[in-house]
């Protein structure tokens, strides 16, 4: 059988603290066959310098954009040079353990799925700030009630897609409006989504944790937008 390859794309902006050992773990994660892709979204801070020094050597790639456009611009970039069977989205923090790749992209290289998403909420309580999970909740249920999936996490990091479904998809958003514009677009071609129980360590603001109110706001505008 044909050894199958992981695509790991990293979007990255302002990530100084946390770059090289997310790439690090990454790299021990305990998938046989990976590519890296590490897009810099432009960063200001000490990120580029370590890329170029210390991480440039561990990955296979790192595309830079010329100004900063947002996390759904940098997946859009890191999919368009994934060549592996399947593609997962992994965040340049460390809210999530690469060590749970195999749980996630089992189903997508043995066939039995074409998308993925690892859930922080299922089968699990009080993962991440409560108004997090508040938020989280109601843009799962409003994003279910128009794609018609039955979602427990729709704005998790890890989603796992085989690599001609998502580059099959003409997506749009810049930043977090991605995460229910994927889904909406997948859920539209009839694809139901499958979900796995994972571990998440959340980040606060203060370490540099990026999305904001004003991206829930946009997360609801892009589910009716995309619906
Ligand atoms: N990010 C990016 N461009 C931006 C903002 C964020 O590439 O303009 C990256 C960021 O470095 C991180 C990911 O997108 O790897 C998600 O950002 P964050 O952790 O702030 O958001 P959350 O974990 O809440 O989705
Ligand atoms: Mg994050």
């Amino acid at each position: 059988m044909k050894v199958k390859i992981l695509s790991i794309v990293i979007p990255c902006y302002n990530e100084e603290n946390s770059i090289l050992d997310l790439v690090k773990k990454v790299l021990g994660s305990p998938v046989e066959n990976k590519e890296i892709i590490v897009v810099d979204d432009c960063s200001k801070d000490n990120t580029r310098a370590i890329l170029e020094k210390d991480v440039k050597p561990l990955v296979s790639q790192i595309v830079y954009h010329d100004v900063n456009k947002g996390k759904g611009a940098a997946l859009r970039t890191g999919f368009a040079h994934a060549t592996g069977d399947a593609v997962i989205v992994q965040d340049a923090d460390l809210e999530y353990d690469p060590n749970e790749y195999p749980l996630v992209v089992e189903k997508i290289f043995n066939g039995e799925a074409e998308v993925v998403y690892g859930s922080r909420y299922l089968n699990q309580k009080r993962k991440g700030y409560l108004a997090n999970r508040v938020a989280n909740w109601f843009l799962t249920t409003l994003s279910n009630l128009f794609t018609g999936e039955k979602l427990t996490d729709m704005e998790t990091c890890y989603k796992c897609f085989k690599r001609e479904v998502i580059q099959s998809i003409d997506l749009k958003e810049d930043r977090f409006g991605f995460e229910p514009e994927v889904t909406a677009k997948i859920a539209k071609k009839g694809i139901r989504i499958k979900e796995v129980p994972i571990s998440y360590y959340p980040r606060t603001n203060e370490e540099g944790k990026k999305i904001g109110f004003k991206d829930g706001l946009r997360a609801i505008y892009c589910i009716l937008k995309y619906r």
